[in-house]
């Protein structure tokens, strides 16, 4: 064929970028690729792969399998394969967690956004009635030959918001890797870095100052990592606001109540579900339960700023996070 390139040359790579809404967020992804249309392909095909698991695991839409669960609320609810993974790693990491992390908080997500509309708080009574229908261990999941199910009782609803938006990035991620070697998936706080970026830097990731919401480009710690999920919770993102006053929107579902203690929780490790899901429960773990959560696990760190009583912040961090908060040196 002619005027062939010499063999030893290495690609030369560009930065391919685009951003679209999904999952009532903004998600970016940047791939390195040989040409524009190669990186371009390669984030179409992984933004048509999370708009299909979009569809299956979104609690907004009525076709989704999370509705038909919930609508089936005291009969077994056939689910697809994804969202059949998406279930059962979150009852393990229920498990894990002590109950921190558990999907069926349901009710007590519905009461806390009946009360932003009623613009008054809820009553104990209201509180103690939604949490007789919360308990991960009231999910139950069939596996048949055929088909698998889910069934939850009336009254309990599940509410993936806490691990599906990880679970979507890694699937985004794989769909990814077919087409290059470097590439970032963000999904409003949910990232993956794979690979490094050309030549070998790895990629740089800022941790959103929780004392300054508004401006997204004010960072309180950056992060460099290579072939890592980094996942961060924050109320200063999302919340309710209920007589004048910002509540958090994961809830405790011990007690009921929003999280108040843990401004911003990021959580690093091996794959963004559990990232997204450990970055959602250290929020209602606090400091200590978190450190002692972590260091049982083998490829998590966590990096947590906290309120205290008096109104300090203090920034809790797991050991091995100095190691990714320091640029490495270059070494050629
Ligand atoms: P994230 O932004 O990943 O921390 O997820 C927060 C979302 O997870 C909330 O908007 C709820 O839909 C859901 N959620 C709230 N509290 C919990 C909890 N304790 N465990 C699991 N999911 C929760
Ligand atoms: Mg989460």
């Amino acid at each position: 064929m002619g005027c062939g390139k010499p063999s030893t040359e290495t690609p030369h790579l560009i930065p391919y970028t685009e951003t679209r809404t999904l999952m009532g967020t903004v998600v970016s992804i940047t791939v390195y690729a040989p040409t524009f249309e190669k990186g371009e392909e390669a984030a179409s095909d992984a933004y048509r792969q999370m708009e299909a698991l979009e569809r299956l695991l979104s609690g907004y839409t009525a076709e989704s399998d999370v509705s038909r669960v919930n609508r089936m609320a005291g009969a077994s609810a056939p689910v697809s394969p994804p969202t059949l993974f998406v279930i059962e790693r979150a009852l393990e990491m229920s498990k894990l967690t002590g109950g921190a992390f558990d999907i069926t908080v349901g009710p007590l997500v519905a009461l806390w956004r009946d009360s932003v509309v009623r613009a008054r708080l809820p009553s104990d009574a209201d509180l103690q009635a939604a949490l007789l229908q919360v308990g991960y261990r009231k999910v139950k999941v069939s596996e048949g030959a055929e088909e698998a199910t889910v069934s939850i009782p009336v009254g309990t609803s599940i509410d993936l918001g806490g691990i599906a938006k990880g679970y979507i990035v890694d699937q985004a991620v794989g769909v990814l890797r077919r087409h290059v070697s470097s590439a970032l998936v963000n999904a409003g706080g949910d990232v993956y870095a794979l690979g490094a970026k050309p030549g070998g830097e790895p990629w740089v990731i800022g941790v959103q100052d929780p004392r300054r919401p508004d401006d997204l480009s004010a960072y309180i710690d950056t992060l460099y990592v290579t072939d890592r999920a980094v996942a961060t919770s924050g109320n200063y993102a999302r919340y309710f606001e209920i007589e004048g006053k910002r509540y958090s929107h994961i809830v405790d579902p011990r007690t009921g109540r929003p999280v108040d203690s843990v401004p911003s929780a990021t959580i690093i490790a091996r794959d963004a579900t559990t990232a997204d899901a450990l970055a959602t429960a250290v929020s209602v773990l606090g400091a200590t339960g978190t450190r002692e959560l972590v260091l049982s696990l083998p490829g998590v760190e966590s990096l947590l700023f906290v309120r205290t009583e008096e109104g300090r912040w203090e920034r809790h961090a797991s050991p091995g996070i100095s190691a990714l908060t320091t640029k490495p040196p270059r070494l050629d």
